[in-house]
């Protein structure tokens, strides 16, 4: 269905998430570019993707200008790498002035201190977390009388 409003969206890693992400923002009618060190990753499209593609390892500078994340309104890192995703974000945060930035973490205990390089944060094991939290155990108590059955 296409965007009412388009974006121009940059994906850096193409594995599991970016292409979900990818696939998703696609078909919703954006403008999207994907990037992986791995063409194997692109077999993560769907056949209804009609973004570019990207081979390269995103740590080289270079290939940021490929994927023209210069003219990116966001950009969304999702490699394995947290190293290599703080770095890149914050090139395209601070040094090419992308708007929005999304990076992805591991460590939940390093989230303020990227937030407070104006990066937004997204750790995947906070997120599953949260939801389990929320919504599975809190669901637990409430079926419970007195939130002990053993
Ligand atoms: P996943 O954990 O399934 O979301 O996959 C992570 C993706 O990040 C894989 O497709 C990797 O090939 C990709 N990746 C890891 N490091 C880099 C890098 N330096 N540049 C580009 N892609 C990368």
């Amino acid at each position: 269905m296409p965007a009412a409003k388009s974006l121009f969206i940059v994906i850096v890693g193409c594995g599991r998430l970016g292409s979900y992400l990818a696939n998703r923002l696609s078909r919703q009618g954006h403008h999207v570019v994907v990037v992986d060190a791995n063409p194997d990753a692109f077999d993560g499209l769907s056949a209804e993707y009609s973004g570019f593609r990207v081979e390269c390892d995103a740590s080289e500078f270079a290939v940021l200008n490929q994927a023209t994340i210069v003219q990116a309104y966001m950009l969304i890192v999702t490699t394995n790498n947290e190293n290599i995703n703080v770095m890149v974000g914050q090139v395209a945060r601070k040094l090419l002035n992308v708007p929005r930035v999304v990076v992805r973490i591991e460590e939940p205990d390093r989230r303020r201190i990227y937030e407070q390089l104006g990066l937004d944060i997204v750790c995947p094991a906070s997120l599953v977390g949260d939801e389990i939290l929320q919504s599975m155990v809190q669901q637990a108590l409430i079926t419970t009388e007195n939130g002990r059955t053993r």
